[in-house]
């Protein structure tokens, strides 16, 4: 069933937002630039693991960011900065113990569990490193995941998989059993089920940390292509050629859990 008829009659409902044509990806300035929609807005947000009071660990500090739409952001910092707590809460997989976040104009801090999932299930696409693949699935299978709950308005779910993965290059590897990939082609499984719900933003958290250099460009090209469809990306890297790419369209750089 489909857990969006759970949602109270009494509230908003949320709506993926129609995509929106390409104004900018790239860094150079842009000539009479039409200001660009709010996507995500982070507002004095802080999380703190554990008790204060009690050694608890500040991951993140007081950060303010504004995402634009479309865009493609890059959160960068040393191992430990808060590059993956920040995303997590962006994507709506943990709460911040201080701060607001917006997405779409609605205020993720309020919104209850129910809501949070249907929020994560439309706005985002996850490549994260701890989002394992299912073992014992195939390719295929391992992608159609995040579009069964949502099976009766997404199409074709099986033919969409499918063309995600010849796109990845993984055409050959559809009905392969997912432990037996090689760790770049799990990380194209993993894209791949990260775009099946056609999301409007993907949030990947050192996508290419398990890359070859050829398969990291493959994945740069998609996320332009993401792009160009009006959608936006926030990837965490700490990989130098990731950071040196002029793709961006703004690069935030954390330390210690702040705004650098
Ligand atoms: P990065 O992604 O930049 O490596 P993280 O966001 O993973 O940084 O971690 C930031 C800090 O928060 C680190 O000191 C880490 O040990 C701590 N931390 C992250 N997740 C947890 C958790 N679930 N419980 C306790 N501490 C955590
Ligand atoms: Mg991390």
């Amino acid at each position: 069933m489909n857990h969006i008829s759970h949602v109270p009659a009494y509230t908003t409902p949320l709506r993926l937002v129609a995509p929106k044509p390409l104004h900018v990806v790239e860094t150079p300035a842009r000539e009479n630039p039409e200001p660009l929609e709010t996507l995500v807005e982070v507002e004095s947000v802080s999380k703190v693991f554990g008790d204060w009071n009690r050694g608890g660990v500040t991951a993140i500090d007081d950060i303010s960011i504004r995402i634009p739409e479309p865009s493609i952001t890059l959160i960068k910092g040393p191992s430990g900065s808060g590059k993956t707590t920040l995303l997590g809460i962006i994507g709506c997989m943990m709460r911040p113990t201080r701060g607001r976040v917006t997405v779409s104009g609605h205020d993720v801090t309020r919104l209850s569990e129910d809501l949070l999932a249907e929020m994560r299930q439309t706005h985002f696409g996850f490549v994260f490193q701890n989002r394992h693949v299912i073992h014992r699935a195939t390719a295929l299978e391992n992608v159609m995941v995040p579009g069964l709950p949502c099976r009766h308005h997404n199409g074709d779910l099986r033919g969409r998989a499918r063309d995600l993965l010849a796109k990845l290059g993984l055409g050959a590897k559809t009905h392969h059993r997912v432990e037996h990939l090689s760790g770049g082609e799990q990380q194209r499984v993993v894209l791949a089920r990260a775009l099946i719900n056609d999301p409007q933003v993907i949030l990947a958290d050192e996508p290419t940390a398990h890359l070859d250099s050829d398969c990291a460009r493959s994945f740069m090209d998609l996320i332009v292509d993401f792009v160009s469809r009006g959608k936006s990306v926030i990837v965490t890297s700490h990989d130098p050629a990731v950071c040196r790419s002029t793709l961006f369209t703004q690069t935030l750089e954390l330390r210690g859990g702040r705004l650098a």
